[in-house]
């Protein structure tokens, strides 16, 4: 395992290895190897490197006695399914999913090369280290482990590490939820990434989010279109004017905040935790007073369109006859239909809009055996844990596996140092996951699958 910066080929799990280490011991060899194979995906179809990843996977995974099959949406775009029977066929099935692509990092912005998968200062540096390789590196440490001991959940164990959730998920989760549903028969929870991990309270608690919700994704592509002519003659029909008042009007807009349920009941617990009830009438500054737990709430109190991208002309003496621009739309559970009225009146009658991608909110619930085995398994291994629900302010395949009735849980246990400021690291630069964070995940993820 990768113990310093130097230490970085000794010994990588591999098919050949067999291997009986235990999981906290091979986990950062695994998230190394991972970061190693750069799968970047820069969106559109335009991706690379899954197909050595999911590979890489199922050797570990047939490597510890499971029959993987790795699948693919077209060349290259390929993703690994497993699933290992547990010890009551009549137990519902347990899914834990999660992605192989990454954003694409930009090497010169970086301390590290973004795909060397350096260990250094007891962290493991690369891009995808957040989000998401290092919580594949705790699933498959922790099933190698448990197949080597024969330790079997009750009901089956389906495992996905899936290809392009980092655009739309065609080619990853969409993909395998349609083409190769059988193998989440009988399915009715998972757990995935974006929650689990610690953030630090004042008086030395360690809040840990578990992701019961998520805003929904509406990316639209908005278009005016106008009359096209000389640049240097008069023209009150401008479509490049017209779409950049479209979209200073969306960017302007101040949403109105509303408190989903979730949302109301992560604001209590983060007010039982902190000794203070949070106050609702003023959360944009309670949520800049509180810093990282403030980061929990202030993405999820209401909608939001973010402009992210124009499009328009080809010459500067040419006014075009179109003009384009995306938007990132997210509402929250159950506010779809007031969030796209609010965006036709701010667009006005001269712009058309589209939906590039548009899935719905998943409404957050905490009720139930699942989010309470979570944490406990967090307070088995850490005294100072306090787990809330809370809801994501962005996506995840949850939304896909959801069209199969299947209800994720963001939870990917991290024990994480109070300096560290691991939200901020997701698609940021210098991501990099402590090896003693995974290492603990590795035990509460362990102590998790016994209660399935
Ligand atoms: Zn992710």
């Amino acid at each position: 395992m990768p113990g310093s910066a130097t230490d970085t080929n000794a010994s990588t799990p591999s098919a050949a290895s067999g291997n009986p280490a235990s999981a906290s011991s091979e986990v950062g060899a695994i998230c190394a190897e991972l970061l190693r194979i750069d799968t970047t995906n820069r969106g559109e179809g335009d991706a690379e490197g899954e197909r050595a990843a999911a590979e890489y996977v199922a050797e570990l995974l047939s490597d510890a006695g499971a029959e993987p099959a790795v699948v693919e949406s077209a060349p290259g775009r390929a993703s690994t399914l497993v699933r290992i029977p547990g010890t009551d066929p009549s137990h519902p099935a347990f899914l834990i999913h999660g992605h192989l692509d990454v954003v694409p990092a930009e090497a010169s912005d970086w301390k590290v090369h973004p795909f060397s998968g350096d260990v250094e200062n007891g962290c493991l540096w690369g891009r995808g280290a957040v989000d998401m390789k290092g919580s594949l590196a705790m699933t498959l440490a922790v099933v190698r482990q448990r197949l080597r001991e024969g330790r079997r959940t009750r009901g089956d164990l389906v495992l996905a590490f899936l290809a392009d959730e980092e655009c739309t998920g065609d080619y990853g989760s969409r993909y395998v939820v349609t083409e190769h549903a059988g193998w989440f028969d009988g399915v009715t929870e998972a757990i995935s990434e974006s929650g689990g991990y610690s953030v630090t309270a004042p008086a030395g608690d360690r809040i840990y989010p578990v992701a019961v919700g998520e805003r929904s994704s509406a990316w639209m592509r908005l278009t005016a279109r106008g009359t096209a002519g000389h640049g240097s003659k008069p023209n009150p029909d401008n479509a490049v004017a017209e779409i950049a008042h479209a979209v200073s009007r969306l960017a302007a807009y101040e949403w109105p905040v509303r408190l989903t349920p979730a949302v109301q009941a992560l604001l209590a617990s983060l007010g039982e935790i902190l000794g203070a009830p949070i106050d609702q009438n003023r959360l944009e500054t309670e949520a800049a007073r509180l810093g990282q737990i403030g980061k929990l709430f202030s993405g999820t109190i209401r909608n939001s369109a973010n402009p992210t991208r124009l499009d328009a002309g080809y010459k500067v003496n040419v006014i075009p006859g179109s003009a384009s621009a995306q938007v990132d739309g997210r509402y929250l559970p159950g506010l779809g239909e007031e969030f796209l009225d609010t965006v036709d009146r701010l667009l006005g009658p001269k712009i058309t809009r589209e939906f590039i991608n548009h899935e719905e909110a998943l409404p957050g619930d905490p009720s139930g055996p699942t989010f309470t085995a979570l944490a406990d398994a967090l307070r088995a291994e850490d005294e100072a844990a306090r787990p809330v629900p809370y809801v994501m302010a962005g996506g995840t395949d949850g939304k896909s596996f959801a069209r199969l009735g299947i209800r994720s849980f963001g939870f990917a246990p991290l024990m994480l140092p109070s300096d560290l400021d691991y939200q901020a690291m997701f698609h940021g630069v210098d991501e990099r996951v402590p090896l003693a964070g995974l290492e603990f995940g590795t035990r509460v993820l362990d102590r998790f699958l016994d209660t399935r």
